[in-house]
């Protein structure tokens, strides 16, 4: 008697029962219908190297915040790479906010979020992000890499050189060469301790040409110059960075000069183009060699001499390295003696070929290159990876 409910209510939750796995089921198949068109042309789009159309695909799949957080990741950083930040964001900040997903998915998406924001220009904010992940191991190098160079494009250069010397001692020590550079921008910005944040940056890599070239200015512009100490920076760098040399050729001429010892530095400028002989070194000697000569009047001994140096660098040079800016200046002397002055048709021909030549510097990291020296890549801030192209 006490059990005759039963024979109402079993039919009810049955049929209820029923209903719900109906519901459940057409669910699925909707779910299941919607998804894998789209999901399927996405990820074919994507096999096929179309980024657009894979987008596109994935785009149309409703609710894109029920994908698998893998597909909702690969479409915030097919967004981010095409260009659509805006959507990138958003794709990145659902992944975050979303409690079902696990630590390392949530911690991921930070991480995306503080590239995405660098990347439109919200330094501020992905520095922000970027530091909520400082302590997590996964990231934590990561992070130091994005804070050093997020703070450089800022010029927030006191909190780069922070960030290292709070850094553990190994890191300490790989940044050494960063850091130094990092002294020298600060010293650029600082007359009054220009000199204290050089000697700062030689402290921490006694071979920083960038610093030493900087305190070859100090020197030059005291009152007076002092010429002795130009000099031996000039011979520290021949010591230990000789690729840097054609950057301060200029300046140990001047020193000689003010020493009224010309002819000393003129040849300690041909011996040092003889030890290395780079493109760029050479480029400067003779471009140096030229200003002397046009100093001096026409047709004297002097100036006689002055020409037969010059052409004896050349032949020297091309003979034993050759290179298409040493031949070309060779070929140039040859016609313009020939012909007594500049010849202008040579001159177009010159500059065409120079043209032809391409860049003279490109980066070792990424390969960005450039017509002018730089410590720093404008492109991926690595420093001192611009190298003289062999030409
Ligand atoms: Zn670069």
């Amino acid at each position: 008697m006490s059990h005759e409910w039963l024979l109402i209510a079993l039919p009810i939750i049955f049929a209820l029962g029923w209903f719900a796995a109906r519901l459940d089921i057409r669910h699925i198949r909707n779910s299941a219908a919607a998804l894998p068109q789209a999901y399927l042309r996405g990820l074919t789009e994507l096999l096929n190297g179309n980024e657009a159309k894979a987008l596109d695909a994935f785009s149309d799949i409703p609710q894109t915040d029920n994908l698998p957080p893998a597909v909702q990741f690969t479409v915030g950083e097919l967004s981010r790479r095409r260009g659509d930040y805006r959507r990138a964001l958003k794709t990145h900040q659902q992944l975050h906010e979303n409690e079902k997903l696990s630590e390392a998915d949530r911690n991921r998406a930070l991480w995306e979020l503080a590239q995405d924001c660098a990347a439109m220009g919200f330094a501020d904010a992905a520095e922000q992000h970027a530091r909520l992940l400082a302590q997590t191991p996964h990231y934590r190098d990561l992070v130091f890499d994005f804070l050093i160079k997020n703070y450089q494009m800022r010029r927030r250069y006191n909190d780069a050189l922070n960030l290292i010397k709070n850094a553990d001692e190994d890191v300490r020590q790989l940044q050494k060469k960063t850091a130094a550079h990092l002294y020298c921008r600060l010293a650029l910005a600082d007359k009054t301790n220009k000199v204290r944040l050089l000697e700062e940056a030689l402290a921490l890599n006694p071979a920083c040409a960038h610093a030493r070239i900087l305190l070859i200015d100090c020197a030059q512009n005291s009152t007076p110059p002092q010429p002795q100490q130009v000099i031996a920076y000039c011979n520290a760098i021949a010591d230990d960075t000789p690729e840097h040399l054609w950057l301060v050729a200029d300046a140990l001429v001047t020193a000689y000069q003010q020493m009224e010892e010309r002819a000393r530095g003129q040849q300690e400028l041909l011996r040092l183009l003889e030890d290395f002989p780079t493109p760029m070194l050479f480029k400067t000697v003779i471009t140096l060699l030229e200003t002397e000569s046009a100093t001096v009047a026409e047709n004297s001994a002097e100036s006689e001499a002055l020409q037969h140096t010059i052409n004896t660098v050349i032949k020297t040079y091309v003979v034993r390295n050759g290179g298409m800016q040493a031949s070309m200046y060779f070929i140039e002397r040859q016609t313009n003696r020939n012909s007594g002055h500049d010849s202008e048709p040579w001159l177009a021909v010159k500059q065409n070929l120079l043209n032809a030549r391409g860049k003279s510097f490109s980066c070792d990291h990424c390969f960005y290159e450039m017509n002018h020296f730089s410590w720093q890549c404008p492109c991926c801030l690595n420093w001192e990876s611009f190298k003289q192209r062999q030409q």
